[in-house]
């Protein structure tokens, strides 16, 4: 079995060094409008007052702009921007040690909040309320609790499963906003903008190629974009034209629709071996050796945009669309596909 491409995944990876590529303010941010009012909004109306922000909660799919966000809505706040993630803070001293370390109004981002260690999330309630912080010293019949001040924060948290985040913890967001996938015209406006900074212009069917294939997510339409531009240095002229996109992504196995290997494994397997469904996701998630968070996070979420499969209560089920696109027949048994749908 083959390994799925990292390249194609949306997940951060180590090289991606692209603070060049980082829109820096709200006005270079394109797509997410509805998010982007709001948040111009929140943002004027903390600075009018001259208080913290209200805390945010951003939810959404990975590469869809979370971290961009947060780095934004400080720089235009004016004020510092921390980062730590749910799963590095291991005990309550860690976040007690960073939240005594900001300065006043700071944003503090929080990513993978979802995996935060109860007694973490613990320290951050009366924090996010109050902006206090109850730390304990010593030990036995000797152990005090102390109150501390903090300066008050913005909490911003980002998370791919909104669901396994506690409600307490939930709660104490002010600002829920979901992020959606992009449209394949908000990614070309973004890659044709991209490869001008990369030195390598693309014309307007060369970055429209790119953007229809990058699955909704920006992420993966700057690291096509990345993998395009070395073809057309080394193979065409150093522009991006149609065919140089097609034929570079092509040979990275991205096919038409913006799906990779992994993708496609996941759906033939769902026609070839079960008829399409209904298959429950552990089944999935054994048959393709992947864990069931990646399938749910990472592979899913794109393939239920695109209609290519359906949640059920029995389980996933193949959409017409992807028997299609596989170019196979879906089978004729009376009612399949009907029953169990949602
Ligand atoms: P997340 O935190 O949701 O995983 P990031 O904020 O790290 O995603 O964004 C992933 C990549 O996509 C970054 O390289 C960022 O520059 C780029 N990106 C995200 N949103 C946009 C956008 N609206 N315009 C241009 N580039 C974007």
């Amino acid at each position: 079995m083959t390994e799925p491409d990292p390249t194609l995944r949306p997940e951060a990876q180590p090289e991606d060094v692209d603070r060049a590529l980082r829109p820096q303010t709200l006005g270079d941010f394109i797509g997410q409008a509805e998010a982007r009012a709001n948040l111009r909004v929140f943002i004027e109306s903390a600075k009018r007052r001259g208080e913290a922000m209200d805390h945010a909660l951003f939810h959404g799919p990975p590469g869809l702009g979370k971290t961009t966000l947060a780095q934004i809505m400080a720089r235009e706040l004016g004020v510092n921007f921390r980062m730590t993630s749910g799963p590095v803070l291991a005990k309550a001293g860690d976040i007690a040690a960073i939240l005594t370390n900001l300065e006043d109004r700071d944003v503090l981002f929080i990513d993978e909040i979802h995996r935060l260690n109860p007694a973490v999330e613990e320290v951050l309630y009366p924090a996010m309320e109050d902006f206090e912080l109850d730390l304990v010293i010593g030990e036995g019949p000797a152990a005090r609790t102390v109150r501390i001040e903090l300066q008050p924060f913005t909490l911003v948290g980002a998370t791919t499963r909104l669901g396994l985040l506690t409600t307490p913890l939930r709660d104490r967001f002010g600002i829920p906003t979901r992020l959606q996938f992009y449209t394949v015209e908000e990614l070309h406006t973004i890659v044709t903008k991209n490869a001008v900074k990369l030195g390598a212009p693309a014309d307007d069917d060369g970055a429209l190629e790119i953007a229809r294939r990058a699955r909704g997510t920006p992420r993966i339409a700057g690291r096509l974009l990345r993998r395009v531009v070395d073809f057309a240095v080394v193979e065409g002229d150093g522009t991006i034209t149609r065919e140089i996109a097609d034929m570079a992504l092509t040979r990275l196995g991205v096919d038409n629709l913006g799906l990779d290997g992994a993708d496609r494994r996941y759906l033939t397997l769902m026609a070839e071996h079960y008829q399409g469904g209904p298959v429950g996701i552990e089944t999935l998630a054994a048959a393709l050796s992947e864990s069931r968070d990646a399938l749910e996070e990472v592979i899913e979420p794109f393939l239920l945009q695109q209609g290519l499969i359906q949640r059920t209560p029995r389980g996933r089920m193949l959409g017409q669309k992807a028997w299609t696109h596989l170019g196979l027949a879906a089978p004729k048994a009376p009612g399949q596909g009907m029953l169990f749908e949602d």
